[in-house]
């Protein structure tokens, strides 16, 4: 039932996916507008999609296109692009018969250099501060380039592997290591151009950035690397200096920011607020992201609106990491948990706060399961956080939102567009998350990939400790 059709045809240089399955939320307004375009209660619209030399020609209602039989000659509106070659010419036709496809993933928040490492550095009890000590002892001991550029490339294929054509890491920033990690970084980010776009954030504690000479070294590795600037918040007495001081060096430096914020459920931490409340009075014109905003969910509904108000009108997003919280938050030896740990992304939405969801850690001490892979988070993010009653624009967050916000051109379905593309077995979204193992197919370029997850067992083998 959810196996993949006939594919043979993406070898061709120009060829027509037929009667395709996509989330509507995903195709020009234009298209959406179209009276012939049919969407059915999952937010699905079944539509033809060209593909020529590695781009996203024409895409109109299934049966529209010229040459598809009974189909009428005047495609809508700019969705027909006129720079497409091909005119009335039927491109070789691959019958899809309704199967689900997806853009090109992005995944807005990992952390490739801790990636991989639970083998030789496990979490001993689940918690916050057991994944903390863990990772630290880890990165002291082994974190040598050669470790790093292993695990994180195979933390790239992965990645590349599922689907995704875009992610961003937060590196750890911390004393020599600083350079190590960015070094390691910039190598892989040029070596994967073209496959996976990087982008890399620092990773430091806001209590490093309200000290400037900890700071002076994290902002010249993100400016010498083309970076973002980051750092980790928790209430603390250097909260607002911290804040001043990254916002200053943005604004001075052109840096976007990029924040971990509230990974609590203490109501008391209010990194969100305060990161909101700075962009709106020093009107910050870099993009913002801000990562976590677990402890929104235990404040009660006044502060809430304060502070979603406050960062509606900053304009900044928020990515949300539902397994890591699933797995971090709430946990006490013996007892069961009660709260699911995730921020409030429906509240956010309404109020028209571009919200995502992202990997966070995979197989470290934060979170010991995990494969780089967007549709597991898609699938998860789903059920813990209910994006399907109705599933409406959520599909956005795994590819057009995150886009949006590290500034890329993924995510979407456009004529012109990158022919990046994700055919599933399945015909549904229930029915792909229903079942995990449903095959899929990662076009690149309008190629099919060949690329394929790698050996867990191989890298265990490499990193172990000596
Ligand atoms: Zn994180």
């Amino acid at each position: 039932m959810s196996a993949l059709p006939d594919l043979t045809g993406l070898a061709a240089p120009r060829y027509r996916l037929a009667g395709a399955r996509v989330p509507a939320c995903l195709l020009p307004a234009d298209l959406t507008a179209d009276a012939a375009l049919a969407v059915d209660a999952e937010g699905l619209a079944r539509v033809d999609i060209e593909v020529e030399h590695g781009r996203l020609g024409r895409i109109a209602p299934a049966g529209h296109l010229p040459g598809e039989d009974g189909g009428r000659k005047d495609v809508a509106g700019g969705s027909a692009s006129g720079d497409t070659p091909a005119g009335d010419e039927a491109l070789p036709r691959i019958a899809l018969d309704g199967r689900l496809v997806l853009p090109g993933l992005v995944d807005a928040h990992t952390h490739l250099d801790k990636a991989f490492i639970w083998s030789r550095a496990p979490n001993p009890d689940g918690s916050f501060q057991a994944a903390i000590a863990a990772a630290s002892a880890d990165a002291a001991a082994n974190w040598s380039a050669a470790d790093l550029r292993r695990r994180m490339d195979f933390a790239l294929r992965c990645a590349h592997a599922h689907g995704t054509v875009a992610l961003r890491s937060h590196l750890d920033s911390f004393g020599a290591q600083t350079d190590i990690s960015w070094g390691v970084f910039a190598e892989l980010r040029a070596e994967w151009a073209g496959r996976v776009a990087i982008q890399g954030v620092s990773l430091c504690t806001i209590d490093m950035a309200a000290d400037p000479e900890a700071l002076a070294p994290v902002v010249a590795a993100v400016r010498r690397h083309g970076g973002v600037l980051g750092a980790f918040l928790y209430p603390s007495p250097n909260l607002a200096a911290g804040l001043e001081a990254l916002f200053d060096a943005a604004e001075r430096h052109g840096l976007d920011l990029d924040f971990h914020a509230d990974e609590t459920d203490d109501p008391a931490a209010q990194g969100l607020l305060a990161i909101a409340r700075l962009a709106n009075r020093r009107r910050f014109g870099g993009r913002l992201l801000v990562g976590h905003c677990c402890s929104l969910a235990a404040q009660d509904a006044a502060q809430v609106d304060r502070t979603l108000d406050e960062a509606a009108r900053a304009g900044l997003a928020v990515v949300s990491l539902p397994l890591c919280n699933l797995y971090l938050q709430d946990r006490t030896p013996g007892r069961t948990p009660r709260w699911r740990g995730v921020t409030l992304v429906h509240e956010m939405k309404a109020r028209g706060i571009e919200v995502m969801v992202a990997s966070d850690n995979v197989r470290d001490p934060f979170y010991p399961h995990g494969d780089f892979d967007m549709i597991e988070i898609w699938r998860e993010a789903s059920r813990i956080l209910h994006l399907d009653h109705p599933v409406a624009d959520w599909p956005r967050i795994v590819g057009a939102a995150p886009a949006k916000v590290l500034g890329l051109d993924a995510g979407r379905l456009r004529s012109g567009g990158p022919a990046d593309l994700v055919i599933t077995g399945a015909r549904s979204i229930h029915g792909l998350f229903a079942r995990p193992g449903t095959p899929r197919l990662v076009v690149r370029g309008g190629r099919p990939s060949e690329a394929r997850a790698p050996n867990l067992a191989e890298l265990e083998k490499e990193i172990a400790r000596p």
